[in-house]
């Protein structure tokens, strides 16, 4: 029995991981022990291990990594429904089940939520973070048995560690009531968040999906998947809701999903918003920062709505994992790119140069 395994940990904001043999953890007799077999790698993390964003960190050194995936090693005595050999998603999103926002079921507004081996969203996140100390670029990692999502053999774990990203997009989509005949437009569609979006769209029923983003490359590779539902455009090329209302019978979209990212500018959302239907919906999941302008006049009028949305829930991974299991879920789109653990740091480097969001890079902690 090994008392000991590698771990990727991040011991100073805005330096490299260091792979360090610790403790192997046990868990407790609620929790579960999970050895992870892939862990994704995504372009906001070296932004998050830099220290310089809002996010609280967890107590460094600290063994890092967000979307895992692996096979079930052992479960604490107090576990029933998951079994040793299990293949599982661990839904990182931690939340403490005991603020007013968690009593009301609504455990993505929790007072101090927290991502497992990533972040804490409010300085009272840190218990949260302490209570599960490993992330998944490590050979094993706790996990409470809620937040995990059963993988069909349909799933690889490469594809399952992307599930954090497409789950968020999953989230936005069921925020718009995306389904059969649904027309809907994805800002930003050649990154991690629209080509989630997409695949999902595709197999939601959505029978128009206007995308419109700056690689073309990725643009054709995301139009031959359904040439007739799926339209794309560059940046600059046309006013961006002209092209949206020529594209639906000067209708406009039922859903924009807002998948612009941090840095970027505003701009293009504020021209899309007019390209909306009447009735229609934004959701912002891309955590764009600059200030939007819009007019309530508008949005009274036309009954418009603007919504956030964060992450999606361990049910919500569940649904993905049985609609890839039987195939409306495409994930074999993805390019995989994994990495072994001892090369993390080249993994995090490699997704500096955002290579599109059909390229899924993650790091094979048992390699
Ligand atoms: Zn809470």
């Amino acid at each position: 029995m090994t008392t000991h395994m590698r771990a990727a940990r991040l011991h100073q904001p805005g330096q490299p991981l260091r792979i360090d043999n610790v403790e192997k953890p046990k868990p407790r007799a609620g929790d579960v022990l999970i050895a992870v077999k892939s862990c994704g790698v995504i372009p906001n993390m070296n932004a998050i291990f830099s220290g310089t964003l809002w996010n609280h960190l967890p107590p460094l050194p600290a063994i890092v990594g967000l979307d895992a995936a692996g096979v079930v090693a052992e479960v604490g005595e107090r576990v029933v429904d998951i079994h040793v050999g299990d293949r599982v998603y661990v839904n990182p999103w931690l939340s403490c089940g005991q603020c007013a926002y968690c009593r009301s079921d609504e455990p993505m507004l929790c007072s101090s939520a927290a991502f497992q081996g990533y972040f804490g969203f409010y300085p009272q996140s840190r218990p949260q973070l302490e209570a599960y100390p490993f992330g998944g670029f490590s050979e094993f990692m706790t996990a409470s048995p809620q937040r995990l999502v059963k993988l069909p053999t349909e799933i690889s774990f490469d594809q399952a560690a992307r599930l954090g990203y497409i789950g968020t997009s999953f989230a936005a989509l069921r925020a718009g009531k995306v389904g059969a005949g649904s027309a809907i437009a994805i800002n930003g569609i050649t990154g991690t968040l629209g080509v989630g979006a997409t695949l999902l769209a595709l197999g939601m029923g959505a029978t128009r999906i206007l995308g419109f983003g700056r690689n073309r490359n990725v643009m054709s590779q995301l139009k031959a998947l359904a040439p007739k539902r799926i339209d794309t455009i560059a940046l600059g090329e046309q006013p961006i809701a002209e092209w949206m209302r020529d594209r639906t019978d000067q209708v406009g979209v039922d859903v924009l999903i807002d998948c612009f990212a941090r840095s970027a500018t505003s701009s293009v959302t504020a021209s899309a918003l007019h390209g909306l239907k009447r009735g229609g919906i934004v959701v912002n999941i891309g955590a764009l920062t600059e200030p939007l302008p819009i007019e309530p006049f508008r949005f009274m009028n036309n009954r418009l709505h603007f919504q956030g949305s964060n992450w999606f829930t361990t049910g919500e991974g569940q649904q993905m994992a049985e609609m890839a299991r039987v195939g409306v879920l495409d994930l074999s789109h993805l390019t995989p790119q994994p990495y072994p653990l001892d090369r993390v740091n080249d993994a995090l480097e490699a997704v500096k140069s955002r290579p599109g969001g059909f390229v899924n890079i993650v790091v094979n902690p048992d390699r």
